[in-house]
């Protein structure tokens, strides 16, 4: 059965063909109008068909191109605002369900700026800005202007001692500003000779600028004391200066005496006694062999014993006359001493 159908299948076939071919050879076509079998559309191309009239199942097709989009006018579909991008849209002529949209550029504020806060020198001010189109604002700072000062100007003169004080005024609003120049401080030179004044011995120096005067008394180191009611006494020396200056104070009360062998067999060459030391006890200077001077005062008591062995003394300078000198009746030094008193030099018999 199956191989039967084949043949009959084949034999079919076989006299078709011989029937068309023998026909297609028989005529010329004559073919109708292009007639559309089907559409084309905005982007598929459409196909037509003619027949042949004298065998209809004679056919030649040919494609019909794509329409294309045929789109109209743009038109706002979406209103675009100041912060908002808005759409546009445009539909196809052929078929309405072909659209295409494009964005609106968001439209910007269109701001109008008023001053809501003046600034001043010292405080920010405000710009408001508010758009004609939406109504909505936003503020900005206006930063404060700064003071525009005049010149400085010296109200006080700075000196070595006390500050300067400069000041200058905003011209715009009236704000004074003041600086302070500190003290220059004085600017002193070298210090003088030491000199004696009232029981001390003392060295100055000068201000450059001012001319003010800074004193410094000036002590030996080394020298030590007794303390009584009174005042101190001097019991020793162990220094190292061969020149000693005697204090005519120490912690506020007079220095009144020097205790027996209190610089004995030291190396003293000169010693300056001020006029608070009222007495110079036993063997006070005794050996003391390279004295060579002694500055002391009228009134001073002496002990005999006081300047023995004293073989290098040559001078004496005494705050007093010579009448004073003498009617001390010092018997404790020896001859030939000259003793400078403060009318006239004598030498002692
Ligand atoms: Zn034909
Ligand atoms: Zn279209
Ligand atoms: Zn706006
Ligand atoms: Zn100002
Ligand atoms: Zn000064």
């Amino acid at each position: 059965m199956k191989k039967f159908t084949t043949i009959l299948a084949a034999a079919i076939i076989a006299i078709t063909c011989v029937i068309g071919l023998a026909a297609c050879k028989s005529h010329t076509h004559d073919y109708g109008e292009w007639t559309v079998t089907t559409e084309a559309t905005c982007t598929t191309a459409g196909i037509e068909t003619r027949i042949c009239k004298s065998d209809a199942s004679h056919k030649e097709t040919r494609a019909i191109s794509a329409k294309g989009h045929d789109y109209g006018e743009w038109t706002v579909t979406t209103t675009a605002t100041c912060e908002t991008a808005g759409v546009e849209t445009r539909i196809c002529k052929h078929d309405a369900t072909h659209k295409e949209t494009r964005p609106i550029a968001a439209l910007g504020h269109d701001w109008d700026e008023i001053v809501t806060i003046e600034a001043t020198c010292e405080t920010d001010g405000e710009m408001t800005f508010t758009c004609q189109v939406c109504g909505e604002t936003r503020t900005e700072v206006i930063p404060a202007l700064g003071h525009n000062f005049s010149k400085w100007e010296t109200v006080t003169e700075v000196t070595c001692e006390d500050d300067g004080l400069l000041k200058r005024v905003c011209v715009i609003c009236q704000e004074e500003e003041f600086e302070i120049i500190p003290a220059l401080g004085h600017a002193y030179g070298d210090w003088t000779e030491p000199f004696e004044r009232d029981g001390y011995f003392i060295r100055q120096a000068f201000c450059s600028n001012c001319g003010h005067i800074i004193e410094e008394i000036l002590y030996s180191d080394g020298i030590e004391y007794d303390e009584s009611d009174e005042g101190f006494i001097v019991t020793s020396y162990w220094g190292t200066s061969v020149n000693v200056i005697l204090p005519a104070y120490k912690d506020g009360k007079p220095v009144i005496e020097i205790r027996w062998f209190a610089f004995h067999y030291s190396n003293l060459e000169s010693i300056i006694i001020p006029e608070t030391v009222v007495h110079i006890g036993e063997y006070a200077f005794d050996n003391c062999q390279y004295l060579t001077s002694i500055t002391m005062h009228n009134g001073v008591t002496i002990v005999d014993s006081a300047f023995g062995n004293n073989s290098n003394l040559t001078d004496i300078f005494f705050s007093g006359t010579i009448e004073e000198w003498q009617n001390n009746d010092y018997l404790c030094f020896n001859s030939g001493l000259t003793v400078h008193c403060s009318d006239g030099a004598i030498i002692i018999d």
